[in-house]
This record gives C-alpha cells, sequence and structure tokens, in this order.
C-alpha cells in the first residue's frame, strides 16, 4: 500500500497512458444535445489530498457537466441542517431500478428507495430549499468555497434543455408530492433540480470539494459541516447506491464510495487519505463512464487504496 503522496502523479500519468491504449469508450449521454455532443475521448482524473493538494492528468482542469455528482453535496448540505429528520423522507437501499424509476414509489408510500436516484434527489433538494430559500444557490457557494474556484457556474443553456425534457422528473416530482412528501410547488422544486445538474466544474475543482468526506465531515477552511457519523452515512450511501444499478459491480471492481453522473465524471472518496474525481463522457449501459469506472479500478489496483 502506498505511503508517499508524492507517488501519485506518476500513477496518474501510467493511467491515462493505460486509458489512451482502449479504444471502447462507451457513448456520451443522448437526451440532451449539450451531452450528445461531448468527445467520448476526453479523459482527465484528479486526486487531492486531505490538505489541499491536487495531482491531475489529462483534461483535469476542463469543466463538465456535473450532473448527478451535484446529489452528493445537496445530501450532505441538508444532512448537515437536518440530521435525521432528513431519513424519515428518503430511505437509504440499493434501488436495483434504474435512476429514474417510478415504481418502487407507489409501493413504499412516495418515500425513494435512497438520496442518489432522482427521485430520492428532488426530496434531498426541495428540503434543502426549504432550509435555504435558494438550493442551487447553497450548492454552487458550497463548490465554490471548497474548490477555491469562485469561477464555477451553472450552464443556463443546460439547464433549459434539461427542462425542455424534464417530463420523468416532472412525473417523479408530482407523484411524491400527492404522498405529501415534497414542499415547494413542484415547478419551483424542478427549476432547483435542474439547475443543480447543471453545474459545471472541473475533475480538480470535484476532488476538492468532495474532500469532507474524506476529511470524516471537515470542510476545507476547517470547520465542520457534518458530524463524523453523517460522513460515514454519505460515504455508505455512495457505496451501495452511488453508481445506479450498477453499485455492486462498482464496489467490487473499485472499492471505494463512489457516485457518477451521465456528464461522465465519477467522483470516489478514500477516507482518511484522499479523494478522486475523473471525468470522460461516454457512458456503459447503466449511466456510468466506461474509462472513469476503468481509471477508479486500476487506481485502487495499482495504489491499494481502497476501504476494504
Ligand atoms: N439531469 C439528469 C436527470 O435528472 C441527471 C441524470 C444523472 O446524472 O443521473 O435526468
Amino acid at each position: 500500500i502506498m505511503s508517499s503522496p508524492l507517488t501519485f502523479q506518476p500513477v496518474l500519468d501510467r493511467i491515462a497512458a493505460e486509458i489512451g491504449q482502449t479504444p471502447d469508450r462507451g457513448h456520451p449521454a443522448d437526451y440532451i444535445p449539450a451531452l450528445a455532443a461531448c468527445d467520448p475521448h476526453r479523459f482527465g482524473m484528479a486526486v487531492a489530498e486531505l490538505d489541499g493538494t491536487v495531482y491531475g492528468v489529462g483534461d483535469w482542469r476542463q469543466p463538465f457537466s456535473t450532473q448527478s455528482l451535484t446529489k452528493v453535496f445537496t445530501l450532505a448540505l441538508d444532512l448537515a441542517r437536518e440530521a435525521d429528520e432528513l431519513w424519515e423522507h428518503v430511505g437509504r437501499e440499493p434501488s436495483g431500478n434504474p435512476f429514474n424509476s417510478l415504481v418502487q414509489l407507489e409501493y413504499e408510500n412516495g418515500i425513494p428507495r435512497n438520496p442518489f436516484i432522482n427521485a430520492g434527489a428532488l426530496v434531498v433538494t426541495d428540503r434543502l430549499h426549504s432550509q435555504t430559500g435558494d438550493a442551487a444557490g447553497t450548492l454552487l457557494d458550497f463548490l465554490r468555497a471548497e474548490s477555491g474556484n469562485d469561477g464555477l457556474a451553472i450552464n443556463e443553456d443546460v439547464a433549459a434543455s434539461e427542462s425542455a425534457h424534464g417530463d420523468r422528473n416532472a412525473a417523479l416530482g408530482h407523484f411524491m408530492a400527492s404522498y405529501g412528501n415534497i414542499r415547494n410547488p413542484v415547478p419551483v422544486l424542478l427549476d432547483e433540480y435542474f439547475r443543480q445538474c447543471s453545474v459545471e466544474a472541473s475533475c480538480a475543482d470535484l476532488a476538492l470539494a468532495t474532500g469532507f468526506l474524506a476529511r470524516h465531515g471537515i470542510r476545507a477552511d476547517g470547520s465542520r459541516l457534518l458530524t463524523m457519523s453523517q460522513a460515514k452515512q454519505v460515504n455508505a450511501v455512495m457505496l451501495t447506491c452511488g453508481t445506479y444499478d450498477a453499485a455492486g459491480e462498482f464496489a467490487y471492481r473499485v472499492g471505494l464510495p463512489g457516485k457518477s453522473g451521465v456528464g461522465g465524471g465519477v467522483i470516489a472518496v478514500v477516507p482518511g487519505r484522499c479523494t478522486l474525481c475523473v471525468w470522460s463522457p461516454g457512458l456503459d449501459e447503466h449511466g456510468n463512464s466506461v474509462a472513469g469506472v476503468t481509471a477508479l479500478d486500476r487506481f485502487t489496483t495499482i495504489t491499494g487504496l481502497s476501504v476494504f
């Protein structure tokens, strides 16, 4: 197992070289034009140490569409405010169904299985919006502070496109509202959610912003966002539910808490040690970045750094 942090750069260089030899990259998400236009051969990877030292390779400073990666941050931001009350409104079991599935909601009284399927993320964003009056703005402020990048922004064109293709999320929102599990007007919630999905950030930004989960709840400025137990909870839900209906395969290959998004990003946490973000827009049939998961698999295999 690696002990010197100085050895991360050669590891990243080696992984990028290996990925460069891999022809099969999957296909970018095609449900909105902005994502469909991404080149699947783009690849970037960053590792952030607990003290904010960042190593990177390839397109690691290129902003991309964060999409479902933001579900981790809204979960943490709401948990910090509501604590266990949140878990009365969203579960924490893997769903085994696609991320935008409606089917389990009817049997479970409008309580989504976990915060990382769309239904669960909508509940979290709704609650964060009630707590703060500005869910997407609260998220953006947090990401800017943790990454040290004030330039982070929402791509409003992507948000408009999400909205134009948002019938499934609207259905989820209205369905859960019928059970009383949504507090804001559904159109307000959807607007916040689509803007949240449309935040753009780079691997460097996101590896840094995820740092609080490796520091057991402590933010970049040394203040505490989550209790040690809450940080453990978020990491556990990432491990079991963070990579769509392929979380078992991700845990098997990578062995780290991780969260993927349809923009091709994947974040991962080595508690007590470092955080990672990989980006490559080509996805597999579950919605996970093909090169991203392979790169994380190689990272934990080469370094021995996994939670197991
Ligand atoms: N904006 C996407 C949706 O809600 C996010 C999907 C994802 O990254 O999983 O459909």
